[in-house]
C-alpha cells in the first residue's frame, strides 16, 4: 500500500495478502499508509534474511533458464522508487512499449491501472494474437514454496489483470515456479470470482473510515512485522488467546459470560454455566487459566534480582553484612578458582556463582540469558 503525491493511496498483491491474513493487519497498514502510526521497527530476522537470499537465488536460476536460448531479455529490476503517479505511469508506459516490440521474456515488467501496481517476475511471450500483435504475454511469478497457496493465485491474478489492459486479451494462464523446480500452471478464469470477491471487499475497507480492530492471534503472526507489537498488547490485555487451547470460539464465549481475561476465567466458579461451551471444555479451560495465573505468580514470588537488598532482619543475611556468611564465602573461592582455572573444569560445569539461595533456599542457576533475574 503508498500513499502517492497526488494523496491518493495505491495497493499492491501484498495488501491482498496481508487481508486475507488478518484484519488487524490491513488497518495497520492503512494508518501507516496515511501517516496515522508509525512503520513498525525492522525486524533482526536472520531467518527472513536467509529465505529472502534463497529466493533471489532462485529467481536468478529461473532467469537463466527462461532465457537460456532467447536473445537476451527485457530487464526493468532496477527500475525502483516509483512513488509517485508520474514515475508509476512513466515505468507501466515503457513496460508496455517492451511488450509491443514482443521481445520474449520481460523481468520486473512494472504494470499500473491508476488503483493497483505490480510487478511480475518475468512477463514471457506466448503465440496467442492480442492488440500487441500476433502475440500475447503471460505471467510467471517465482516462489520458494513447493506447492501453491491462495495469496499466490490472488497475486497472479492481480499481475493478469494489469497486463490485460495493456494487451487487450486477458490471459488464459499464469504460472508459478515452485522452489523444489516444478511448474504449476493456474486456470484464472477458475477463481476469477473469488478473486473479484476479495478486491472489492479490500477496496471497499480502504475506502472507509479506519476502524477498530484487535491484535487476534492467527497463523500469519509467526511471520508478521507487527509481531511483538500485538503480542505485548495481548499481553498487557491479559488476553483469553494466552490460555493454552483457547479457540477463538471459546474466547467468543466466554466474553459473553463475563470473563474476558485469563485472570477472570481462572477467578471464575468451576461449574460456571458457559453453555454452549461444554463442561469438560469449560473446566479444562478454567483448569488451564488457574495454572497459567498461578505459575505466574509463582515466577514473581520467587523472582529475586542479584541487586536486590536482602532483608537485614535475617540471620544469615546479618552474617553476610559482617562477612561471615559461609555460603558467600564459599561462592567468592569458587569464583577465585574459576577465574585462575585452578579447579579442573568442574566448576565451570555448573558455574561459579551456584550458591545455595538465601531466601528461597532453592538452587539458583547462573541465568542463561544474560538477566540477572534469577
Ligand atoms: S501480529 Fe498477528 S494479529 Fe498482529 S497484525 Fe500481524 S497477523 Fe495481525
Amino acid at each position: 500500500m503508498l500513499k502517492l503525491d497526488d494523496d491518493t493511496l495505491v495497493l499492491a498483491a501484498t495488501d491482498l495478502t496481508n487481508h486475507l491474513a488478518c484484519p488487524h493487519l490491513i488497518q495497520q497498514r492503512l494508518a501507516i499508509a496515511r501517516g496515522e502510526r508509525a512503520k513498525p521497527p525492522p525486524a533482526d530476522d536472520p531467518h527472513a534474511d536467509l529465505i529472502r537470499s534463497r529466493g533471489e537465488e532462485h529467481e536468478r536460476n529461473v532467469l537463466a533458464q527462461l532465457t537460456a536460448n532467447q536473445d537476451g531479455y527485457v530487464d526493468f529490476s532496477g527500475n525502483d522508487g516509483l512513488h509517485t503517479r508520474k514515475a508509476l505511469l512513466r515505468a507501466a508506459a515503457e513496460a508496455a512499449e517492451a511488450m509491443r516490440a514482443g521481445g520474449p521474456v520481460i523481468y520486473q515488467a512494472p504494470l499500473f491501472n491508476g488503483r493497483w501496481q505490480g510487478r511480475a517476475d518475468f512477463l514471457r511471450r506466448v503465440a496467442t494474437p492480442s492488440n500487441l500483435g500476433a502475440w500475447s504475454y503471460e505471467v510467471l511469478d517465482t516462489k520458494l514454496a513447493r506447492d501453491a497457496k491462495p495469496e499466490y493465485v490472488h497475486q497472479l491474478s492481480v499481475y493478469s489483470e494489469l497486463l490485460a489492459l495493456v494487451q487487450g486479451r486477458e490471459p488464459e494462464f499464469a504460472h508459478l515456479l515452485l522452489g523444489d523446480g516444478s511448474t504449476l500452471t493456474i486456470e484464472l478464469r477458475r477463481y476469477a470470482a473469488l478473486h473479484r470477491y476479495v478486491v472489492n471487499q479490500l477496496e471497499t475497507i480502504v475506502d472507509a473510515p479506519r476502524c477498530h480492530t484487535y491484535p487476534e492471534p492467527v497463523a500469519h503472526c509467526k511471520v508478521c512485522a507487527l509481531a511483538a507489537e500485538c503480542d505485548a498488547r495481548r499481553r498487557a490485555d491479559d488476553h483469553l488467546s494466552l490460555v493454552a487451547g483457547a479457540r477463538r470460539d471459546h474466547r467468543e464465549r466466554l466474553i459473553e459470560i463475563g470473563l474476558p481475561t485469563v485472570r477472570a476465567l481462572a477467578d471464575a466458579s468451576k461449574s460456571k454455566d458457559a453453555r454452549p461451551l461444554r463442561p469438560e471444555r469449560f473446566q479444562l479451560l478454567h483448569h488451564q487459566a488457574a495454572l497459567q495465573v498461578s505459575r505466574a505468580t509463582l515466577v514473581s514470588r520467587f523472582t529475586v534480582t542479584l541487586s536486590q537488598p536482602l532483608r537485614p532482619d535475617m540471620r544469615c543475611c546479618r552474617r553476610r553484612a559482617q562477612g561471615t556468611c559461609s555460603s558467600t564465602l564459599k561462592a567468592t573461592r569458587m569464583s577465585a578458582m574459576a577465574a585462575s582455572n585452578t579447579c579442573g573444569g568442574g566448576a565451570s560445569q555448573t558455574g561459579p556463582t551456584t550458591v545455595r539461595g538465601h531466601t528461597t533456599g532453592m538452587r539458583r542457576r547462573p541465568p542463561l540469558c544474560g538477566s540477572s533475574t534469577l
